[in-house]
């Protein structure tokens, strides 16, 4: 697609003081077609709060990615199904258990949603990414990467140059698997931002929720 906005609706910290942080990640991305729900955070109170804020309606959200099970990530998702239903909601083959969605996917192996969208599959039995191409690349988005990066990142690179890199990181060290990438936003559960930061001046978003991005993005 020509371009995508995400703007983070849930994170450990905030952009903005009349959005709340907690700790979990929820971000909204624009696609045109879709309008994505990625995870949810753990707590539908504070996502419906910082959705209203940013003038997100639930019902416009038409798409659900879930990353994985962990509950800052599926946590407000019961209660948020409730405010809207209709969604298609696209979770990893592992997750089970639920009930209400109409038109829900297991996702197992590397998935093609659209022609410009994809899932790498639930990775190492926990978790999947969502990829989305650019005229710059993918834009990579993910939840706290459990499976590693080094797993996660070479099949994205499999399609094609990766553009950006947005979400969890959790322990992730090994900063020069960053080095192609041109633009990196480690937020969340990142131990290591600072370090990414100050390695790589040029290529970091700072996260937060309240923040929003277009890609490609321009220097
Ligand atoms: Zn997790
Ligand atoms: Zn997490």
């Amino acid at each position: 697609m020509e371009s995508l906005e995400i703007l983070i609706l849930y994170d450990n910290s905030s952009a903005d003081p009349n959005i709340r942080a907690d700790w979990g990640f929820s971000a909204l991305i624009r696609t045109g077609a879709r309008n994505i729900l990625f995870d949810t955070g753990a707590d539908a109170t504070i996502l419906l709060a910082n959705m209203k804020y940013l003038n997100v309606p639930a019902s416009t959200i038409n798409t659900i990615f879930i990353s994985h099970h962990h509950f800052d990530h599926t946590g407000a998702l019961s209660t948020f199904l409730h405010a809207q239903p209709h969604a298609e909601i696209f979770i990893p083959q592992s997750l089970r258990g639920l009930r209400r969605p109409e038109h829900i996917f297991h996702i197992d192996g590397e998935y093609n949603f659209d022609e410009d969208i994809y899932s790498t599959g639930e990775l190492k039995g926990i978790e999947q990414s969502l990829f989305i191409q650019t005229p710059a690349g993918f834009v990579l988005i993910a939840g706290c990467s459990h499976p590693g990066l080094e797993y996660i990142l070479p099949v994205v690179e499999k399609h094609g140059h990766i553009h950006a890199l947005i979400g969890g990181l959790h322990g992730f060290n090994d900063y020069r698997l960053l080095a192609d990438i041109d633009y990196v936003c480690p937020t969340h559960c990142t131990r290591h931002i600072a370090e990414i930061a100050g390695r790589y001046p040029d290529k970091y978003l700072p996260g937060g929720a309240g923040r929003q991005y277009r890609f490609p993005n321009k220097k």
